[in-house]
């Protein structure tokens, strides 16, 4: 493929799913991953017998198409995961995310630009205060009054499953790779290790990308890009540079893998945990996900633990054993494992950028990346909050592009 006609940077979900739309509509694509493997944040890791997740990740499928999409894809490894997101309530696990928690109802008066504005209009102040902030404030390392509404408006529209959810036997990196070899089946390439090192542009326009792989190490001529990497880093790739932009401050998600000697801990797939004082604020098991990610008689735990990137956030800044010897300990005072239940680190996962924080005054340096991307002609941008979604934005920016192309 001496000149593609679509580069795409970034095989996560939404690099995967341009990727793959744009390959069977015929386009000669080449996807670019830095990383040694596709999937992004969406990779399954294996060690000692344990299958799991870089985070519980759950696909929020909103219909029978994109069901039976996933499904066609998978060759019939989906199954239904018969568990939603639980919650710890009054020292118990309960059905539901602390967001499908009902409380009395709100006055409906009007909506402010909070989080805690519309979670109030809806489920009332009292209700919202006690039972959904210490989680979300937990999670967004902000108060509920610094979290925009839209964030609250999209975990409670996108980001539900309550009644349980779609997920593939062999982890969402199974998903990640299916879409990988149906992009080569259908004659797109997809190159591992070769980062994009720079974004060439003249008079507005996108004329190139610098590839810096094993395989192909050189600068290629592109008309059409498809950005499907955070846009904060691909904008530091602009060649002439980009306008200095405002810093964003970033979350970080260390994940601790704990070993349990123990043929389950719990019934549930995902917990979530308001409780300040325990490191970690999700839990999941991945053998209630799909069984075929445990080893016989053993199980693992997930924990992720939400932090700031900084030396001196109280998480972020213990080693690995003290992390694990934390969340253990938590995992004890909860009463999830009896004291004397023999654990083993499997590994902490650190993700010191895991995702912005999502704080109100940070929304203008949020969005100033994605929007010089965007000013220059033959960008795509495919921005996606969650796995699905992420998808979807892949599609929608390989829609844009086979059109042009249709019409030229
Ligand atoms: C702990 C955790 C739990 C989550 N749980 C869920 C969940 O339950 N459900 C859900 O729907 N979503 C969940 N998400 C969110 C989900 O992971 C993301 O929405 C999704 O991965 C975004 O996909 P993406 O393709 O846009 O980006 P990413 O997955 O971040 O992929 C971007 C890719 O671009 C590559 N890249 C970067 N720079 C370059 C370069 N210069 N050249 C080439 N490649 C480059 C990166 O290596 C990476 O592979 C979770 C996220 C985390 C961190």
């Amino acid at each position: 493929m001496e000149s593609p006609d679509v580069v795409v940077l970034g095989a996560g979900p939404s690099g995967l799913g341009a990727g793959l739309a744009l390959a069977r509509s015929g386009a000669a694509v080449l996807v670019l991953e830095a990383g040694a493997e596709v999937g992004g944040l969406c990779r399954t890791r294996r060690r000692d017998g344990h299958a799991y997740d870089v985070g519980g990740h759950i696909p929020f499928v909103e219909d029978e198409s994109r069901r039976a999409w996933l499904d066609d894809l998978m060759g019939g490894d989906l199954h239904w995961v018969d568990r939603p997101v639980s919650c710890v309530r009054d020292g118990r696990i309960v059905r539901g995310r602390y967001l499908d928690q009902r409380g009395p109802g709100g006055d409906g008066g009007p909506e402010g630009p909070s989080a805690a504005d519309l979670l109030s209009s809806r489920f009332g102040a009292d209700f919202v205060s006690s039972t959904m902030r210490p989680y979300l404030e937990k999670v967004d390392g902000v108060t509920l009054g610094e979290i925009p509404a839209e964030r609250a408006q999209k975990l409670l529209e996108t980001q539900a499953a309550p009644e349980g959810f779609w997920f593939p036997g062999g982890g969402i990196g199974s998903l990640m790779n299916a879409m990988a070899r149906g992009i080569r089946e259908s004659g797109g390439r997809v190159l591992t290790s070769t980062p994009a090192t720079a974004i060439h542009h003249s008079g507005g326009v996108v004329t190139g990308v610098d590839v810096d792989g094993p395989r192909e190490r050189r600068r290629m001529a592109c008309r059409n890009l498809v950005i499907a990497s955070p846009a904060g880093r691909s904008h530091r790739l602009l060649e002439p540079a980009g306008e200095p932009l405002p810093p964003v401050r970033m979350r970080a998600v260390a994940i601790v893998c704990l070993e349990i000697a123990a043929e389950a801990v719990s019934d549930e797939a995902w917990i979530q945990v308001d409780d300040p004082d325990v490191a970690f604020a999700r839990a999941f098991e991945p053998r209630n996900w799909s069984r075929r990610m445990a080893p016989e008689g053993r199980t693992m735990l997930g924990l992720e633990c939400y932090c700031n990137p900084a030396d001196d956030d109280p998480v972020w800044k213990l080693d690995d054993a003290g992390l694990a010897g934390r969340c253990a300990g938590d995992l004890v005072r909860l009463g999830w494992i009896a004291a004397e239940a023999r654990h083993r680190l499997i590994e902490v996962i650190r993700l010191p950028a895991a995702y912005p924080e999502f704080a109100r005054d940070q929304l203008p340096a949020i969005a100033a990346p994605r929007a010089a991307l965007e000013a220059l002609e033959g960008t795509h941008l495919a921005p996606g909050a969650a796995v699905i979604e992420a998808i979807a934005a892949g599609e929608d920016a390989a829609a844009g592009i086979t059109e042009q192309r249709t019409a030229a």
